[in-house]
């Protein structure tokens, strides 16, 4: 089943159960002091869950671009390493305000995935809350008794707090979830190491595919609980793990929501991308394919919403995500031009039909990548060689942090980039002597008057500005210059 098909059965199986299909919000939130990025379906109906506002409709269902790679959902450090975790993905979603609750979500998700998917129920593990005596909150004996009705009851495992409970901060609505894992290794590996002993253990081949939240109790400024008056449904399936799953793969990489670009930097760079690593130098290839496939997305589907990399706040979340798909791409294919840009027709010309916004900003996304990538390789070969040779110089594992802060300062080396370059070679840095070093900087120049740049970009009917080109140095960018067309 194409990727396509997989997303728009998603959604036709909500409508039909009366869910009103909306679109996805913006990967990036302008208005949101606590959150940066979406990093879950959730975020956009956030207020209606506080008690502020009502929805459209009861029962809303989607696909929302996240992006986790700040803040409690970082998982920024695992992407490429392993074959799961992206840092942009889709996460499909449905939701029940104050209407449904459990008996029809759990119903709901075992009937998409098994009559409607057709994944074989052999391969399914549900993880149920086990309760928590200090946190005073309940087993979750009302889901333990659905999955009774559905699923052989030594496929129900207990789940602790970490992932089967979810609360949106200290106080506020909180409740149990319950999750859904597939064991997609092969029946040897099954016999040797059953697959409840791997869910929610970090196997590559048995992962979690969907979350359903129950959004059950107020907790209270004194720790205790109250029921909700309304109780809300909020879910979250990972649309690449199903992918992987429907489509027989063993990695969401190959998958056809990533073959294409991965085949297209294959062309770009002359490396080759195998789907089972025979050596250490194909892992690394293939860790750097993976990076820049993924990155990318990220990349492209925040500045096609409105954000530019820069120096600052969410601007520079995305910088540095790109540049470290540049440092990868430079250090492991050995390419040192820009290509990454290309990329992008790929994806407008895959996820275009249901994300307009890719095609729409197409030239704006492709000549900002390449505008970064071009600036970003002129140094990076000079801070690379910096870098050695710190490192020949350096006794014991710990660079100084004040070389680190040069490479950040002179070369535009974002921390965590130069951190994992070190740490591929064993080494580490000193944070303080880098925090020192950056507090000296900005006490130097506090005298100069801030300019203050603004990091969106206003995207009226798709194509009202044009972009031209930066005038930046590494510190400052001093403002992005547009023309008006
Ligand atoms: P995991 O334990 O695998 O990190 P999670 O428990 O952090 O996932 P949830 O917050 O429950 O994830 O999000 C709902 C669903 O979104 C998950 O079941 C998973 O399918 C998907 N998902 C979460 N994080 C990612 C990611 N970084 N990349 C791709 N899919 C993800
Ligand atoms: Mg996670
Ligand atoms: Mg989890
Ligand atoms: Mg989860």
């Amino acid at each position: 089943m194409k990727s396509q098909d997989v997303r728009k059965q998603f959604l036709d199986f909500f409508q039909s159960k009366g869910h009103l299909i909306v679109p996805s919000a913006p990967i990036v939130l302008k208005d949101d002091p606590t959150l940066m990025f979406n990093n879950s379906g959730m975020a956009q109906f956030k207020e209606f869950f506080l008690g502020n506002g009502t929805p459209k409709s009861a029962r809303i269902a989607d696909t929302q671009k996240c992006l986790r790679v700040s803040g409690k959902h970082n998982d920024l450090e695992e992407v490429g390493i392993d074959t799961y975790h992206h840092t942009m993905f889709e996460m499909l979603g449905n939701w029940s305000f104050g209407d449904y609750f459990k008996k029809e979500a759990i119903n709901w998700a075992w009937e998409l995935l098994t009559e409607v998917y057709k994944i074989d129920k052999d391969i399914l593990y549900v993880t149920v809350f086990e309760g928590s005596k200090e946190e005073n909150v309940p087993f979750d004996q009302e889901a333990y008794d659905i999955w009774k009705t559905l699923i052989a009851e030594d496929r129900i495992l207990l789940g602790n707090k970490k992932d089967n409970f979810w609360e949106m901060g200290d106080q506020g609505p909180c409740g149990p979830c319950t999750e859904i894992h597939v064991d997609i290794r092969s029946a040897e590996e099954k016999a040797n190491v059953p697959g409840k002993d791997l869910v929610n253990a970090d196997h590559p081949q048995v992962v979690e595919i969907w979350n359903n939240v129950f959004m059950e109790f107020n907790r209270k400024a004194d720790g205790s609980l109250e029921k909700l008056p309304a109780q809300h449904v909020d879910t979250g399936m990972g649309f690449e793990r199903l992918c992987m799953v429907l489509q027989g793969v063993q990695s969401n990489y190959d998958t056809d929501v990533f073959t294409p670009l991965i085949r297209k930097v294959e062309s770009l760079t002359g490396a080759k991308y195998t789907v089972k690593a025979k050596d250490e130098e194909e892992d690394k290839v293939n860790i750097a394919i993976r990076v820049i496939v993924d990155h990318v997305r990220a990349v492209a589907f925040a500045i096609a919403d409105g954000q530019l990399p820069s120096n600052t706040g969410a601007g520079y979340v995305i910088r540095r995500i790109l540049r470290r798909a540049i440092r990868y791409a430079f250090t492991f294919l050995n390419k040192k031009e820009p290509f990454i840009y290309e990329l992008v027709q790929v994806l407008s010309d895959q996820m275009g039909a249901f994300f307009p916004e890719i095609t729409a900003q197409k030239s704006l996304v492709m000549n900002v990548i390449r505008e970064e990538e071009a600036s970003f390789l002129k140094k990076l070969e000079q801070g690379l060689h910096l870098l050695e040779n710190v490192i020949a110089e350096t006794k014991g594992i710990v660079i100084s942090g004040e070389k680190v802060f040069e490479l950040y300062d002179t070369f535009g080396f974002p921390k965590d980039l130069t951190e994992l370059i070190l740490r591929e070679r064993g080494y580490n840095y000193d944070e303080a002597g880098f925090e020192a070093a950056m507090k000296k900087q900005k006490d130097r120049s506090r005298e100069a008057s801030e300019v203050s740049t603004d990091d969106w970009t206003i995207l009226v009917d798709g194509n009202v500005e044009t972009f031209v080109g930066y005038d930046q140095t590494e510190n400052e960018v001093k403002i992005t210059r547009f023309r008006k067309v």
